[in-house]
């Protein structure tokens, strides 16, 4: 047997790859007659793909079909049992096609192998979760007196648009489609620009799964275009949105300016990791720091991105996030030893670098990393900012790079720092006192906190920003609610 090279193995298999051309309308590939969208990928300097990019007319036509087929009824209205089945065919054709979607993922973002491959997985489980859900939610009838009869049913809101980012190029569209069809809607997905081949490939992988024909369509292209003509469309009933903080403002006002459709919003982050000196271990503490911020290079909208720490212990703990951080030096993304990537374009690279600058003329100082990796085009090592105070942009304004700012501060004062925010996405607590522990999450302005572990979570539960971090929730059976109506019903039985 020859023996094989598994990097020059995934490298030859996402050279190979056949990528699509198109966008997905009512059942078929989508060519489109206008402008096109360059697919591009941080690992090549030419395009990997051109896409249609989707104009009003074009949106327009992908809404109509999602109106058909919504009114048509044969997904809005089909029986629970049958949803049911053909959601659960979508998972397992997501599955079978593990390993193309995966270098897609990698292709378009530079997402090492690995982490391309738990997206899908995590994803995989996502959806069945939702597949699961079809039957599982109930309306309810109420208390009356004798001489009337009144329920509130769930009912389908009609056509759904979802507008994702790249940094989770499948499990983003997947919070969003996976409760939209299982409550019956229709649904136009518009990827990110930077990932459309994937989100484009998962569409089409819901078609092949039996979806009726415009039940799920991809409109590919910008956010400026194709993302606005969908946010002002008269006829989309919800707008679901994951993306930065900037655009999901946009949308909000876009609801305003059209139809007042419904805008649910996961935006961005700037969380903190919270650790207080009685932890009871703070090497493991460090390793999990590290991880909450340079996993998936710090393009994560829950990012562990400001370290709060107990004075006492605040030199010794940095030392140790910075020897951890040793582990999440950037390789080879189809390594799949590599844990740390390039990020996702050159304009995010700028920015990253940019803001190590802005860090260290507002004052703060390196522990570790602060310039592009030597070995990786477009990488940034994992950086280590201290002496970050609460007011400089560094601990304000979110990177979404491998970037961490490092704040010390008293016991008393850490909720305080904490909560000195605009955004209220996640939080971490590192502390051995259990009354601390519960005081704390209660006392933070976060949608998830995590206690002494960071980013970890079941389907069952929500994850949803406060603050300027969203409005509404993805994941668990709370998600449904977001693509449901509530109808009552009042018999007069006098
Ligand atoms: P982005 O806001 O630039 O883009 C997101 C989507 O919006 C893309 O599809 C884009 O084409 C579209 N868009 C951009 N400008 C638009 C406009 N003017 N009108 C209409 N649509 C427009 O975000 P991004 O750079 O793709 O992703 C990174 C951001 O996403 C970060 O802020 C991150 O925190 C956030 N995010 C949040 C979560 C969450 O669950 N809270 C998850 C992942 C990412």
């Amino acid at each position: 047997m020859p023996v094989t090279d598994p990097v020059a193995d995934w490298r030859a298999r996402a050279a190979a790859l056949p990528l699509p051309a198109h966008a997905f309308v009512d059942g078929e590939p989508f060519a489109g007659a206008g402008e096109r969208l360059a697919a591009t990928s941080p690992l090549r300097d030419d395009a990997l793909a051109e896409l249609p990019l989707c104009d009003e007319r074009e949106v327009d036509a992908a809404v109509a079909a999602a109106r058909r087929a919504f009114e048509g009824g044969t997904w809005s209205q089909a029986g629970p049992r049958e949803r049911k089945r053909v959601m659960h065919a979508f998972v397992a054709l997501l599955e079978a096609h593990r390993e193309e979607l995966a270098l897609l993922i990698t292709l378009e973002t530079g997402k090492p192998i690995r982490d391309a491959l738990r997206e899908i997985d995590s994803s995989g489980r996502e959806l069945r979760f939702f597949a699961e859900a079809v039957d599982k939610v109930y309306g309810d009838v109420v208390p009356t007196a004798v001489e009337a009869f009144g329920y509130s049913a769930r009912e389908p809101v009609g056509v759904v648009a979802a507008v994702t980012p790249w940094n989770f190029p499948v499990m983003m569209p997947v919070y969003k489609l996976g409760p939209a069809l299982a409550a019956g809607n229709s649904v136009v997905l518009k990827p990110a620009e930077q990932s459309s081949l994937a989100g484009v490939r998962l569409v089409e992988l819901g078609a092949e799964a039996g979806l009726p024909d415009g039940v799920l369509n991809a409109v590919t292209g910008t956010g400026e275009v194709t993302g606005r003509a969908l946010g002002l469309h008269p006829d989309v009933d919800v707008l679901t949105f994951t993306g930065s903080t900037a655009v999901g403002k946009l949308f909000l006002r876009c609801s305003g300016e059209s139809n007042m459709k419904a805008v649910w919003l996961e935006c961005g982050g700037k969380s903190p990791q919270i650790v207080l000196a009685d932890a009871p271990d703070l090497e493991r503490a460090a390793a999990f720091v590290a991880e909450g911020i340079f996993h998936g290079a710090g393009e994560v909208c829950n990012a562990g991105s400001r370290l709060i720490v107990e004075e006492s212990i605040h030199d010794d703990f940095v030392g140790l996030v910075a020897e951890a951080a040793v582990a999440w030096a950037p390789g080879d993304p189809f390594d799949e030893a590599t844990v740390m990537g390039p990020l996702v374009d050159r304009t995010q690279f700028e920015r990253v670098v940019d803001y190590i600058g802005v860090g260290l003329a507002e004052g703060a100082s390196l522990a570790r990393g602060g310039a592009p990796a030597a070995s990786v085009e477009l990488a940034v090592e994992p950086t280590v900012l201290t002496g970050v105070e609460p007011r400089m942009r560094v601990a304000r304004e979110e990177i979404f790079g491998p970037v961490l700012a490092t704040i010390k501060a008293s016991a008393d004062a850490v909720a305080a720092v904490a909560n000195d925010s605009i955004f209220g996405l996640a939080a971490g607590v590192w502390t051995g006192d259990v009354r601390r522990a519960h005081r704390l999450a209660r006392e933070l302005d976060a949608g998830t906190v995590y206690v002494n572990t960071y980013d970890r979570g079941e389907n069952s539960l929500p994850f949803g920003g406060y603050k300027q971090s969203g409005i509404g929730v993805d994941r668990s059976l709370h998600a449904l609610e977001k693509y449901m109506r509530l109808k009552t019903v009042w018999f007069d039985l006098s």
